[in-house]
């Protein structure tokens, strides 16, 4: 499925067999989850992807020549060799290469990635299991590390990433506090599902102040009322890609030492860490699966809110 302009709907295509490159490995792809990310890309908010591109950047699949099972992440590529990559900070390297973004990605049966960013998959999750760990989990596990020893924290928007980020909070024995669309009753529930302590609207004040929130939602306002509610030198992180303006807001909410950060990609040691997690303890998601050729549907459905979780592509 291909990206030929932004705004378009992706196209069905025949595209030849990648061929791999030295270093690279071909993968049968057997399951891509769909990140909002994509619909970033797919809708223009994201400037200069590769034309046309084939999205997709939570691959899960099998290396061709070996049969190993592996995952492609959204870091594709770095240089090894800027200032970012040799202070243990790739995610931030000035030539990074992105899956499904400045690389061809995974709404497709094939794709080609270089072998040093695959991770290999944690036994015990079918392909589909496996493929949302790859973004909304990693990505989700560094913006939870940069909220320190929160014991407290508020979710703010409780889709994808979301549903698999309170489960390793609570297993740290910490509580989430999911606030998700004012009046979206589904939505709740769900996340008292996947082990949050609490969850309403957005616009509703925590029964308790946080200690750190985390911004899935790609909706300004929300870091300034999620401010509102920290406690003294709490952090509120910001995990998305994209988001709409912050609206200005009184100094004093940020006075007292609190703080507004972003997490940017992941780096491969974050990888290692999160699948470490993932294979201690079963990280469950709610999936809903289209068939490669449905594609577009599966992002309408995502961009309206239609399902709980993860979406997932199944070539
Ligand atoms: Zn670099
Ligand atoms: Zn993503």
């Amino acid at each position: 499925m291909t990206l030929r302009r932004a705004r378009e709907p992706l196209q069905l295509v025949d595209v030849s067999k990648p061929q791999p490159k030295k270093g690279e490995v071909l993968i049968r792809i057997e399951a891509c989850a769909v990140c909002r990310t994509d619909l970033h890309i797919v809708d223009g908010e994201l400037a200069k992807p590769k034309l046309p591109l084939i999205p997709g950047h939570q691959i899960a699949g099998v290396i061709d020549s070996s049969g190993e099972r592996v995952g492609v992440p959204w870091l594709g590529w770095t240089d090894e060799s800027c200032h970012y990559c040799t202070t243990g900070r790739e995610n931030l390297c000035d030539n990074a290469r992105f899956t499904g973004y400045t690389i061809d990605g995974g709404y497709a049966e094939y794709c080609v990635a270089d072998a040093r960013y695959c991770h290999p998959l944690p036994d015990g999750y079918a392909f589909d299991e496996a493929a949302p760990l790859l973004c909304g989990g990693l990505i989700g596990f560094r913006a939870l590390r940069m909220t320190g020893d929160a014991r407290r924290i508020g979710f703010y928007g409780f889709g994808s990433s979301a549903q698999m980020i309170a489960q390793v909070a609570a297993a740290e024995g910490r509580e989430v506090y999911a606030f998700t669309r004012d009046g979206d009753k589904d939505a709740q529930e769900f996340a008292m599902r996947m082990r949050a302590s609490w969850a309403g609207g957005s616009s509703n004040a925590p029964p308790d102040k946080l200690d750190a929130a985390i911004i899935f939602a790609p909706v300004g306002s929300l870091v300034v009322t999620a401010l509102r509610n920290i406690v003294k030198g709490g952090v509120v992180v910001c995990a998305g890609i994209h988001m709409s303006d912050i609206p200005s807001f009184p100094y004093e909410l940020l006075w007292e030492e609190r703080s507004i950060r972003s997490v940017a990609n992941l780096t491969r040691r974050d990888g290692e860490e999160f699948f470490a997690i993932a294979r201690k303890t079963k990280i469950a998601t709610q999936r809903t699966n289209f068939a490669l050729e449905r594609a577009n549907e599966a992002l309408g459905a995502l961009r309206a809110g239609e399902f709980v979780g993860t979406a997932v592509i199944t070539p």
